[in-house]
């Protein structure tokens, strides 16, 4: 059933006050581009994006203030994004390692010189994506984050969709799926597939960590990316009207 939720964010800490749901509510109701406490309207990613005085100082500002949850307590630095702000395109990974926590920045270990060499290998153009991660802070030893830490970060990352405004957005993983698309999708069966919901085009795909343990999921990788630069190129077609 297709719903509409919408919820009241505190607009200090980011957190959702209240949720009502009304009839466009999409699967399951856990990503979605949410209007804020001004009750100015959803934001809508396909068309004009409400962003209701929301700026990326106030948003980089509360997170690193952010002691919502427990990761706080570890971490080195938060960890909101990096990439072009304008981006068509957003990669959402799961949450910053070690490297990512002590630089601040995600997909800078390992994992994240995989993701460079595929969108560098498929000439992805520089401004056409961003990438963020479902929670800003690093789980100890690299765990996958909590479904309550999630939960408390992800107006963060609603907050940074609105800012972007992409046209894709790309799962990097089962978190990330999880939490965009709903705890019913299993990545292993819906990679590569796209889900249109309110104007944006969601692709999951598999986690460049889980490229690094296992090689048979490169080639799966490399065709999603394709596809995600192909849908991109298209919509800047028909952007310049061509
Ligand atoms: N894995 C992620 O999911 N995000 C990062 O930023 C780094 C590794």
């Amino acid at each position: 059933m297709i719903e509409r939720v919408i919820n009241k964010v505190d607009s200090t800490s980011g957190n959702i006050l209240n949720i009502n749901k009304s009839p466009y509510n999409i699967g399951s109701g856990d990503f979605e581009i949410k209007q804020d406490a001004t009750g100015d309207g959803i934001a809508d990613a396909n068309s004009s994006v409400m962003t209701n005085g929301d700026n990326w100082d106030k948003l980089n500002g509360e997170i690193n203030a952010c002691k919502l949850c427990a990761l706080c307590e570890t971490r080195v630095n938060t960890v909101v994004g990096r990439g072009c702000k304008e981006a068509s395109i957003l990669f959402i990974g799961e949450g910053p390692g070690e490297q990512e926590d002590l630089r601040g920045l995600p997909f800078v270990g390992r994992a994240g010189l995989l993701l460079d060499l595929a969108l560098a290998g498929l000439m992805f153009p520089e401004d056409a994506y961003y990438i963020a991660n479902i929670v800003k802070c690093r789980p100890p030893g690299n765990r996958a984050p909590s479904d309550d830490e999630a939960e408390k970060c992800l107006p963060y990352l609603r907050r940074q969709t609105r800012l972007i405004s992409p046209k894709i957005i790309i799962c990097l993983g089962a978190v990330a799926v999880r939490h965009i698309l709903g705890r019913e999708h299993k990545i292993t069966k819906i990679r590569g597939e796209w889900f249109e919901r309110k104007g944006l085009s969601i692709m999951p795909t598999f986690h460049p960590a889980a490229l690094l343990r296992d090689d048979n999921k490169k080639a799966y990788m490399w065709l999603d990316m394709k596809k995600a630069l192909l849908r991109y190129n298209e919509i800047n077609r028909r952007k310049s009207g061509g």
